[in-house]
């Protein structure tokens, strides 16, 4: 009989919850990951850079596993064809995995549940990718929050008074299903290409985070500690860098909560992945130009802030926080494009898309979403970069023909988009 331990975005080997549950109370544990084919399918790059880290990571994990005799069984397909397959071939006696909030993921998550039970086999999901989920910071009348600042402040108390443990399975190590080493799909096998993207590295870098509250606002320095792409695909535990945050730097911790609190409203809330939160919002008539959307995924609107941000993006697979939110509203107000569009080409793009933050990031931009912008408050993306990118540093990097003949024009005057975009929500919301 052997156990199964399923990893998803979990992909380490230390502190990770439902591993060290696995190995402390099962025998013959089984590590699996899974190419699952309806996540592979929807990808349009082949070169996609999320995909090449992935299959790094699990590459690695494979050859971890191996130094204690083991190994990870990587498949191709999707994960009910997977598991169909491992039932004919193996004796299960139980499946530990790691829960995960997003929509797609609780239905596949309820489909392999029921197809195991036909054979007695138990599904047992654990909490590992946020610090507090679901029901767990909660509002004086037994709700969930719907605004941030009351939710973190319960959120730090928690924390504070029940620091996290972290989980170490080295006195379990035996208990790994001994094999011979399995192989791995490649890329070319699943039709896909290594990418070019660069991973930033996985290292929490303590002097940056300790000045991370005066840094985190500047495109132009390397203020922020880019481990969004790790969080997203756990090879960092949240807890480990949550209690180093904590000494480190509040503000810190504080993105982290952010990052929790959506997760949290998107697992209450998943009609927001296409709706606004505020449903009243769902009636502002989108102007939805092609022509201007691709300007400005071309990062050739005029406003080279935006620009520079859209190109960062385009080559890197990363932008800048404050960057992301300036050209978010310049999308949805300046230009009245849906924020769906922009949230589907970030989620294309961007390295550490991660559905929660993205939907929150760009309803907060267009106001349509929890503690949202108030509509009529619309980013200047001049006096945005006269505030953090004074001596031009970012844009001169991202837009070199910006001053010269060679740069467009602004696609719209900035006063005019703000007056059109006051009116039409204005108009909307009272309608
Ligand atoms: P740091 O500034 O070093 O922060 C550390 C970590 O905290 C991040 O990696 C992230 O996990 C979390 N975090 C920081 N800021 C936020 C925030 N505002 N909301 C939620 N979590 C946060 N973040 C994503 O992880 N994935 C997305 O797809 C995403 N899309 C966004 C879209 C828009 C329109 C906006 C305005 C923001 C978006 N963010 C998203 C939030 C934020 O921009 C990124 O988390 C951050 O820029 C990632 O860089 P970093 O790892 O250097 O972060």
């Amino acid at each position: 009989k052997i156990s199964i331990f399923w990893f998803r975005r979990d992909l380490r080997l230390e502190d990770n919850t439902g591993l060290y549950y696995a190995l402390e109370q099962e025998k013959n544990v089984l590590p699996l990951f899974i190419f699952d084919k309806n996540i592979l399918d929807k990808l349009e790059d082949k070169e996609d850079a999320r995909l090449s880290f992935i299959h790094s990571e699990v590459s690695k994990l494979s050859k971890q596993l191996q130094k204690s005799g083991s190994d990870i069984l990587a498949k191709y397909g999707t994960p009910e064809e997977v598991y169909e397959e491992l039932m004919e071939t193996y004796d299960i006696q139980n499946i530990y995995t790691n829960r995960d909030y997003e929509p797609y993921a609780k239905e596949r998550d309820n489909k392999i549940k029921s197809l195991v039970k036909s054979k007695k086999i138990q599904f047992l999901d654990f909490k590992d990718q946020v610090i507090f989920e679901k029901e767990e910071i909660l509002n004086g009348s037994g709700e969930y929050y719907k605004v941030f600042t009351p939710y973190s402040k319960i959120w730090l108390d928690k924390f504070k008074k029940s620091k996290p443990q972290l989980l170490s399975i080295e006195d379990f190590k035996d208990n790994l299903f001994k094999t011979k080493p399995f192989s791995i799909p490649t890329l070319k096998e699943m039709g896909f290409e290594e990418s070019d993207i660069k991973i930033p590295a996985l290292e929490i870098d303590k002097p940056l985070i300790q000045k991370y509250d005066q840094t985190r606002n500047f495109p132009a320095i390397n203020g922020t500690s880019r481990l969004g792409i790790h969080l997203r695909f756990g090879t960092i535990s949240v807890r480990k860098l949550a209690l180093e945050a904590a000494e480190l730097n509040d503000t810190y911790l504080n993105e982290l909560i952010w990052r929790e609190f959506y997760m949290m409203i998107l697992y209450h809330n998943p009609q927001v992945v296409d709706k606004a939160f505020k449903p009243q919002y769902d009636h502002i008539p989108w102007r939805n130009s092609e022509e201007d959307f691709q300007k400005w995924c071309d990062g050739k609107t005029g406003y080279p802030i935006v620009d520079a941000g859209m190109r960062e993006l385009n080559t890197t697979g990363y932008m800048h926080n404050r960057v992301r939110m300036i050209v978010a509203s310049f999308l949805t107000k300046h230009l009245l494009i849906d924020w769906r569009w922009g949230e589907a080409y970030f989620a294309k793009k961007l390295l550490d898309f991660e559905l929660s933050s993205n939907n929150g990031g760009w309803q907060w931009a267009a106001g349509t979403g929890t503690d949202a912008q108030p509509y009529f408050r619309v980013f200047n993306p001049e006096s945005q970069t006269g505030k953090f990118d004074k001596e031009l540093k970012y844009i001169k990097k991202w837009v070199p023909e910006y001053g010269t003949n060679d740069y467009p024009k602004p696609m719209v005057d900035h006063k005019f988009a703000r007056e059109r975009a006051i009116e039409t929500y204005k108009k909307a919301l009272n309608s």
